[in-house]
């Protein structure tokens, strides 16, 4: 029997066994699909961008569009690591993806028991990459023909499956901490806690249906929980709906709970208003997004932007990307211009639904009064990316580009702190 022939195996053996769960639970079965589906997710959005590491700090190394797969090796806090179709590893935003499955995704793990040449290709006579010696510990990401792809040098490379042994255990995994996961609730009519992530496992405490857990780590495709008789233990994940989402619609009471998205205006082939020395919009609300993300992240705050470079995005995936990460405040920025030059000045601060924007606005018009250019105060816009907006939004006009005593400062550093500190402090006191 081959290697693969084996893990089919042990697959019908799990399935048999989860089969029987299912049984003994009287589940129903949609929770149930959830768990098989972990391992490769389908890029929902118009775009995602695939970092080398795991934060917003690292090169974007390439795109996804909607419909691509991407496989889900593991995940470190908020982010994920990804093997892409060209083979190539990288890391996806989580809070950029729909599936909040996916967190529990693992990768099974093996050793070698050969030692072997690391191939290209799925091939013998395939370029080499290095060797893998026997006794080496190694993370499967996807098999095929015979072959499987492991995790090699920051890149991935193929051996054959019979040179590798794969761990026995069911959840062969370490305990993953997810942050974005507060508690959940038991979504089947009888669930049990076990004292391993297997349902082999000794049942800790049984659980009835809308018993609420407390989230401790992930574990495959287990939950470290703790009941609320105190009782700590493991939880098979398709029994169970998460209910962070509902945590996170939960009033924030600080800056550093609360998610940010930014939305520079313009961008790409759309420059925005233009300056007296023919300078663009765009330029500066990059410019500017940028330094106010700096100050709100320095508070701790979770800040997304709609853009991070000059590229067109449409006014309708910015509020989309609002309500995709469940921001709690969402800020446009634009410089104003008039119809002639150096006809007006000043800043404004712009709403469009009021019992949803108008506190944010009025809060962040109040702070604004630090900075040069005079407030011309809230009002009433009929902009589509608050108007569509399904999150607390604003939209700033920080000054007339084509009036010289604005651009004097909107072109400036120091006009850029301003403005970020002013935000802060406005979105500190609407927080409160
Ligand atoms: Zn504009």
């Amino acid at each position: 029997m081959t290697n693969v022939a084996q893990k089919y195996s042990q697959w019908q053996s799990q399935l048999i066994l989860i089969g029987l769960l299912l049984i003994s639970l009287i589940l129903v079965s949609p929770s149930a699909q959830a768990a098989t589906s972990t391992k490769t997710i389908t890029i929902e959005s118009n775009v995602v961008n695939v970092r080398m590491g795991p934060g917003l700090s690292y090169d974007t190394m390439a795109q996804l569009k909607r419909g691509e797969k991407i496989h889900v090796i593991t995940s470190k806090n908020d982010w994920y690591q990804v093997r892409l179709d060209n083979d190539k590893i990288g890391w996806v935003a989580s809070w950029l993806l729909h599936n909040t499955e996916i967190g529990t995704s693992t990768n099974q793990k093996g050793t070698m028991h050969e030692t072997i040449y690391a191939y290209l290709n799925p091939r013998r006579n395939s370029q080499t990459l290095g060797t893998l010696t026997a006794g080496d510990a190694v993370t499967i990401v996807y098999q095929q023909g015979g072959w499987s792809q492991v995790l090699f040098k920051k890149t991935v490379a193929w051996v054959p499956s019979n040179t590798i042994t794969i761990d026995q255990t069911v959840a062969n995994t370490q305990d993953v901490v997810d942050s974005t996961i507060k508690e959940m609730t038991v979504a089947s009519e009888k669930a049990n806690l076990r004292d391993t992530p297997s349902v082999s496992g000794t049942i800790a405490e049984k659980l009835k249906n809308g018993a609420k857990l407390t989230y401790l780590a992930t574990h495959g495709n287990w939950y470290k929980v703790k009941s609320q008789n105190g009782t700590t233990g493991y939880i098979a994940n398709w029994v169970v709906d998460l209910t962070n989402q509902t945590a996170q619609q939960k009033k924030i009471t600080s800056i550093a709970e609360a998610t940010i998205v930014l939305d520079p205006g313009h961008g790409g082939n759309d420059s925005g208003a233009i300056s007296n020395k023919k300078t663009y919009e765009k330029t500066y609300t990059l410019k500017m997004a940028n330094a106010i993300a700096k100050r709100l992240r320095k508070a701790g705050a979770r800040v997304i932007l709609t853009r991070s470079r000059d590229r067109y995005v449409s006014l309708k995936a910015r509020p989309k990307l609002a309500q995709k990460v469940k921001a709690d405040a969402f800020i446009s920025l634009h410089f104003d211009s008039s119809n002639q030059d150096n006809e007006a000045s000043g800043v404004t601060t712009y709403y469009y639904h009021k019992s949803r924007d108008l506190k944010l606005a009025k809060n962040i018009n109040r702070a604004l009064k630090s900075l040069p250019i005079k407030r011309r105060g809230v009002e009433f816009g009929n902009f589509q990316v608050i108007r569509t907006n399904k999150r607390p939004a604003v939209l700033l006009e920080l000054g007339y580009i084509n009036d010289n005593q604005d651009y004097h400062y909107i072109k400036s550093q120091a006009y850029r702190t301003k403005v970020a500190n002013a935000v802060y402090t406005g979105l500190a006191s609407y927080f409160k």
